[in-house]
Order: C-alpha cells, then structure tokens, then sequence
C-alpha cells in the first residue's frame, strides 16, 4: 500500500479522497492555487504545496508543478479526482513515466473512452448496445443528412471529443440539419480543438441511467448498480438517486452483465461509469466516464462501499477480493448538488459564507468543503456541497432530504436549495416520473 498520495484536485473531491486515505493511514499532500490558500483540503492535508496562481489552466492543470509537487513532497501515487486532469491521457501517461502511480485506468484506455466515436465503436464490438446513428465520424453534411433520413428526425450532431454538454446541437427537421451541423463542429472546434462530429438520433424521453463499475488489475470486474441522473439543467446533473425509480433488480443484473463482460474483455481497471440512455426498456451507451464521479456518493450509501478506498486499493495492485454475488443494495439514496448560482437565473454566485451550518441526523452525509467565513472563489465549478440522503425507502429518502434541506444554513451567497426543495416537494418528482427533459420544464414554470 502507498504509504503518501498527492490529491490533484480542490474542493469537496479533494476532502472526499483525503478522508480515504486517512483511514487508510495514508499521507496526503494536497496542491492549491494562491486562490485556494485557506481552503479546506488545504488546512485538512499532511503537506501543502502551492501550484500556480488562480486561474486552473496555471495551477491544477499545471502538470509540471504537480509532477513537482509530487516529487518534492516524495508522494508515490496521484489522485486526480473528477475534472481537471482526471481523464487526460496524456497526464496520467507522465505520472506514469515518473515512477508514480496514477489512480486510475490507463492512460490507453483513457484515451480510448476520450473519444466518443472511439468509445463507441469499441463498446458495440463488445455487445454493448447504442444509440441508433452514424457509423463513426460524419465526414460531410451529405452523409448526414443521410444518417438523418434513416434514423429519422429528431437527431442529434455531438463532438467525438465532446464533454460538459459543449460541441452537441439537436436539429429538428432537415430544415434544421445544416445549422446543427455548422454549429456543432464550430463549438467543438474552439473547446476541443477537434471538429469531428458524429450523430445520433435524439431520444424524446429517455433517463440517463448510469453504471458504477470496478475493476482491478487481476481480471475481476464487479458493479455495483446504476445511478438515475436524469435531472439534468443544459446537459448538467443536478440530483441524482440510486437505484433509479423505474429499474428493476433483474434489469439491472442483465445491463450489469453485459457492462462487466465487456470491460472484463477490454481489461479495464480502477473505477469507470458507463452512461447510457434508457427509453422504452431499452439501455443505449452514450460514453464512459474513466474516472470517479461527482455522484458517486449515492452508489457508497446503497452499497456500503467506500470507492474512493477501493480506487486506491486497486491502484496498489491489491485484489478486489470479493465477487459480484457479495454485493448488496439496501435502500434508497438520493444527492442533491447544491450550486453557488441564483435558483432562478442559475447566474454563479461566489461570496464569502457568512453563517455554514450543515444538516446532520440519521441517514444524512454531506460532502463540502464550505466552513464558515470561507470566500467562494470565483475561478472554479460553482458546485460548493453535495447532500446525500439514505433511507429504506424513496419515500423515506425525498422526506429526510426535505428535512435536510430545511436544516441547511448557507447564508451570504445564493444557493439552489430553494430549487431542490421544490423539486423535491414536485408530485411528479415524487412518483418518479422524470425523463432529461423534464428538470428543464420545470424550471422554466412560474412559482
Ligand atoms: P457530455 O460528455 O458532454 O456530458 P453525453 O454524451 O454524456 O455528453 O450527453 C450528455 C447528456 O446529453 C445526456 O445525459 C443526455 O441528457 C443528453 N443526450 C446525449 N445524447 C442524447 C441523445 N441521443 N438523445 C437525447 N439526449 C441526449
């Protein structure tokens, strides 16, 4: 086992893989911005090194000062928790070179599932089943107008290198195609550097339904179930429930299945998601994510399992040591990510937190890394607490996390949990009947 590990990240995700490593009686050192000099992760960690200035592109995408840190610091292994170079191939790559260990898949196998075309084309070969579309890149608007025909309108232009909801356009109608098409390959050129696109046909309303998968570096590969994270706002989470409201047991043993088999076939390690759309019975892969996720929470209170801990022991060569049949789910969990942003405008808010006073009580985890008199930075995710609720039942968990809500003081900045609270209090949120676009109607009804 690693005896010191550098946490590439900030915020909650680097307090979340600290609290791990610490009960495993791992050293931490922890790397920050000059913005992020009184941050928790910070004051929390065995060893601080500043990286950079504020702006992420100088500090916590600064490889060479991270490699540095790390060398200084005698760190052996680096977690990059989710964002920021988490699933940059070519990051993990160097950590490599260096003689550490990067806490994660590799860098191959990142740069596989980077690519959507890629991630795509590998999983079908693996009987992983898609979202009806093009065979691959589009290579002119001809070909797409084409695909379009065939799978019928509406559809969807997204970036192979896509991410974050940029580079994706929906056209409606053939009318509609070559705007999509112009668009697309616009946006995903100037944030990707990468303008291929592909297309799919756009689902009307379908869940995202996603699976938490493990593996380790002995060929064993378990799940541990989906996370519904349909309550999405441009393309981003906002809550998110384990297991998902409409999934039975045996559906999720069969797509759990046909998900392990296929990275057991890859020889996938560490943690991965596999993110598809469900509609009318049926699951379509969109993406893997090769990385832990910011809902990964949700998955831990169902499951028991601490996966951070399982990261590291399986970067550490360590087996699983425990089967698909050991695992368990128990209750109902739901999270819901609690933004600095205006619950109305969603403009960000970043202040300093006057008065913090988090819920607490039975069944209730709040990942944050807010304390009072903390200035929210303006330079980073707007996302400053995640609460998670776990109960027997879905009824149980949206009343405790009502409860939890009402608890919660956050005073100074804005926050969304006035948008929780009524979502929570929705009868149609209530009985689960949400598809992906359902939060963005929501939001846009008068209250
Ligand atoms: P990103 O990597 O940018 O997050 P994804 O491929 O994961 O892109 O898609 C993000 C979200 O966009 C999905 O969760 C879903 O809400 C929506 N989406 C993606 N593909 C489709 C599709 N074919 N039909 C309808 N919605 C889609």
């Amino acid at each position: 086992m690693f005896s010191k590990i550098l946490i590439a990240n900030r915020g909650e995700i680097a307090l979340r893989i600290l609290r791990a490593c610490r009960e495993l009686g791992i050293k931490t050192v922890a790397v920050h911005s000059t913005a992020d000099a009184d941050a928790m992760h910070v004051r929390l960690a065995d060893e601080a090194v500043c990286i950079g200035p504020a702006a992420s592109r100088d500090s916590y995408l600064n490889v060479a000062a991270i490699l540095a840190a790390a060398t200084i610091t005698g760190a052996e292994a680096i977690h990059p928790g989710y964002g920021f170079l988490s699933e940059n191939a070519d990051f993990a790559e160097t950590v490599e070179a260096h003689g550490l260990t990067f806490i994660g898949p590799t860098a191959d196998h990142i740069r596989m599932m980077g690519d959507k075309i890629t991630a795509k084309t590998t999983m079908e070969a693996l009987g992983v089943p898609l979202v009806p579309g093009s065979d691959g890149e589009l290579k002119s608007l001809e070909e797409a107008r084409a695909v379009a025909e065939k799978v019928g309108y509406p559809v969807l232009i997204k970036a192979t290198a896509g991410g974050g909801g940029r580079g994706m356009k929906v056209a409606q109608s053939a009318s509609e195609l070559e705007e999509a098409w112009s668009v697309a390959r616009t946006e995903a050129r100037t944030a990707f550097g990468n303008d291929a696109v592909y297309l799919e046909k756009y689902l009307d309303k379908p869940r995202h339904i996603e699976l938490q998968i493990l593996a380790d570096n002995h060929g064993n590969v378990v799940h541990f179930g989906e996370r519904d994270c349909s309550l999405q706002r441009r393309h981003q989470k906002l809550l998110e429930e384990a297991g998902s409201p409409v999934l039975s047991a045996e559906q999720r043993d069969a797509i759990g299945r046909t998900a392990t088999d296929a990275l057991a076939k890859m020889g996938y390690r560490n943690a991965g998601t596999l993110e598809f759309l469900y509609q009318d019975g049926q699951f379509c892969f969109i993406e893997m994510n090769t990385r832990l996720q910011v809902e990964h929470p949700v998955t831990e209170m169902v499951c028991d399992v601490d996966l951070v801990r399982e990261q590291i022991r399986i970067a550490a060569g360590e087996e699983l040591g425990y089967t698909q049949s050991d695992i368990s789910f128990s209750g109902h969990a739901i999270e819901c990510r609690i933004n600095a942003e205006d619950p109305d405008t969603f403009a960000p808010c970043p202040g300093t937190v006057a008065v913090y006073h988090p819920p607490g009580g039975l069944g209730v985890r709040v990942d944050s890394a807010l304390y009072t008199g903390y200035r929210v930075p303006p330079y980073y995710d707007s996302m400053i607490a995640k609460v998670i609720v776990h109960a027997p039942t879905r009824a149980q968990a949206i009343a405790r996390m009502h409860r939890a809500l009402d608890e919660f003081v956050v005073e100074g900045i804005k926050t969304v949990i006035p948008l929780h609270r009524r979502i929570l209090a929705d009868p149609e949120f209530q009985k689960g009947e949400y598809t992906i676009h359902w939060l963005e109607q929501f939001t846009s009804r008068p209250h």
